[in-house]
């Protein structure tokens, strides 16, 4: 009730085509939704992902489990709307993802099949610089459907790594291979590591080496987006 008065007082816009939101539409409307065109069925995003890992990875770097929604390209609805929430400041979206990753998760019917979800850090310094980090809202949302922790000081990131983007994928591992490193809380066994986009899987490989050298006993991936081909 509050909401739809203040839906009339204060009109929200879609942050992709500019249309007016329905009021139990957020930041996204429904008919951009449906353009991201997910992956179809609940397991095809998450294999998507283990193949992409597999490209560039020996097999024992391919998690047992992985969830993706979308595949990516440079352009489009759905590259806006990741813009947006990476640097647009427009973060309430990384929860709206992290909401929809949560439903496909659960629609596996394991329930909390975790102990803890961890974001995929970014350097202090580039958390001030954006203020907050896209993949830890993403994990928020993901916790919301799941009832499980976000954890996120088990990994501290200590490089300032620059931009993966335009790097070749051996450049890429180079960049984030010592990226990070544990935190001082006790690492529990079963985690689930997020993050926005994966590319080669690098960042994601480097971060669960890291966990799992700190006592998890397995981790899991989930991304909203994969690229497809560069
Ligand atoms: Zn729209």
């Amino acid at each position: 009730m509050i909401k739809g008065f203040r839906h009339i007082l204060f009109p929200e816009v879609c942050i992709s085509c500019r249309e007016l939101l329905d009021t139990e539409e957020n930041f996204i409307c429904t008919a951009c939704f449906a353009e991201f065109n997910p992956f179809p069925g609940s397991g095809a995003g998450g294999e998507a992902l283990k193949r992409l890992v597999r490209e560039h990875f020996s097999e024992d770097q391919v998690p047992s489990d992985a969830w993706c929604l979308y595949p990516y390209r440079n352009s489009g609805q759905l590259h806006d709307a990741l813009l947006a929430l990476k640097y647009g400041g427009i973060f309430p979206i990384g929860a709206l993802f992290g909401r929809k990753l949560g439903e496909l998760i659960a629609s596996g019917g394991q329930h909390a099949p975790f102990d803890g979800i961890v974001p995929v850090p970014l350097h202090p310094l580039k958390c001030i610089e954006r203020t907050y980090n896209q993949a830890a809202k993403i994990a928020k949302g993901i916790s919301g459907v799941l009832r499980v922790p976000v954890l996120d000081k088990l990994l501290v990131r200590e490089h300032y790594t620059d931009s993966q983007t335009g790097l070749t994928s051996s450049a890429r591992r180079k960049n984030v291979h010592d990226a990070f490193r544990p935190g001082r809380l006790k690492c529990p066994n079963r985690l689930l590591l997020v993050d926005d986009v994966v590319t080669t899987g690098s960042t994601l490989i480097a971060a669960a080496r890291v966990l799992r050298e700190s006592g998890a006993s397995s981790v899991a991936f989930a991304t909203v987006a994969l690229t497809e081909k560069e």
